[in-house]
């Protein structure tokens, strides 16, 4: 089942041996773990398929000073056996700031396009980064347009715009600030503070923007607000959060008695008021190492799970809803070893508009300062 990739550069044409005692010394400690996370995996096809490349990726990670960033959505063999670092598209943002990866002279981002830009904006000139599919959209990042975001500013003078991390950078050239899953809320606040207005706009997501208000009338009725603050926002989606239903999270409680449900704040409101808390995937995972209950389920991408059940030997995930995202689910261990290789698929953003999308993203840092300074 090995697979030689051809590859011209390097003069590397074939994966090495399976059984080669550096492939199974390197990579042979890896497979319960992997095998928990996704039992279809057979030892045969670890030993015969995976192992090599990974062996392979972990040899030209050395050879070409190359780090991985991975997205909590990339599977188990991304994340746990080849990933330098791991998180939701905040801590991947902030990874560039990391000693190993400023060192590092190529960056491959495990992630889908509008992250790769994130860390094309934030790595340095020099690094070159890779995203190891030709594809890599995003349906809520392609819910948005300039044209759009122009309209809406029109429509509303005065009032900060502010884009969620999940677009692409000519958007994010033209908001005032961008923000995360994981702080949606304090920045909503800050946003109020800062324009002194009590009206925020929060594209394009418009499930998290609902979300996002429904915490901010929580807030603002136990008295943990100075005034109401509403969420203008824009009728954009995932694709993957958006399949959930509360009639999803019903069917899992009546099925599972004492499960521990999580929802992803992209997920429709109705999914949230039937779950026990709501996070990024990050949030998440820290929530399930804390908290750790027996059984829990996702209601988020599936690898999330697989990665989850990988790393908590205690835990039952019930993954029986999980939905696949196509767009996370074209990286792939094959991918990341083609394009270390071939350095192909680079990431670049041309100057003006690696300044303008730098913009917002260091405003949203400044505002998150403020407000850890005020809390
Ligand atoms: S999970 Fe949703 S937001 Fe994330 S890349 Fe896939 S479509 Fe985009």
């Amino acid at each position: 089942m090995s697979k030689a990739v051809s590859i011209e550069k390097n003069n590397i044409n074939e994966l090495p041996d399976p059984n080669d005692p550096a492939v199974i010394e390197a990579t042979e400690h890896y497979f319960d773990d992997i095998h928990r996370a996704n039992p279809n995996i057979t030892r045969e096809q670890w030993r015969n398929y995976y192992a090599p490349y990974i062996y392979a990726i972990q040899q030209l990670k050395k050879e070409k000073n190359a780090v991985i960033l991975a997205h909590n959505y990339m599977i188990p063999p991304i994340t746990m056996c080849v990933s330098d670092v791991t998180g939701d598209s905040l801590e991947l943002g902030r990874a560039t700031e990391r000693e190993d990866v400023q060192k590092a002279d190529i960056i491959v981002s495990a992630t889908v396009r509008f992250m790769a830009q994130t860390t094309r904006t934030m790595a340095r000139p020099d690094q070159k980064v890779l995203l190891p599919t030709t594809g890599g959209g995003c349906s809520l990042a392609e819910s948005i347009t300039p044209e759009d975001v122009l309209k809406i500013k029109a429509a509303n003078p005065g009032l900060p715009v502010m884009a969620y991390a999940n677009t692409y950078v000519d958007v994010r050239a033209l908001v005032d600030a961008l923000f995360t899953s994981s702080n949606a809320v304090d920045m909503a606040i800050q946003a109020a503070e800062d324009w002194n207005t009590d009206k925020v706009i929060m594209v394009p997501d418009k499930y998290l923007a609902e979300n996002t208000q429904d915490r901010l009338n929580e807030l603002y009725e136990a008295g943990k607000l100075k005034r109401k603050i509403e969420v203008l926002t824009h009728p954009g989606s995932c694709e993957v959060h958006e399949r959930y239903s509360r009639e999803d999270v019903q069917e899992l409680r009546a099925m599972n008695p004492g499960i521990v449900i999580l929802a992803h704040p992209e997920c429709p409101r109705e999914v949230l008021e039937e779950s026990d808390f709501s996070g990024s995937t990050s949030a998440m995972i820290k929530y399930v190492e804390d908290q750790r209950p027996e059984k829990v389920a996702l209601m988020t991408e599936c690898s999330q799970g697989s990665n989850i059940a990988a790393a908590n030997k205690d835990m039952t995930i019930v993954s029986s809803t999980c939905q696949m995202c196509p767009h996370m689910k074209e990286v792939t261990i094959e991918g990341i070893y083609d394009a270390l290789v071939n350095e192909r698929q680079e990431i670049t953003i041309e100057g003006d508009e690696l300044h303008k999308a730098l913009t917002p993203l260091t405003a949203m840092q400044e505002m998150m300062a403020k407000r850890a300074a005020a809390s």
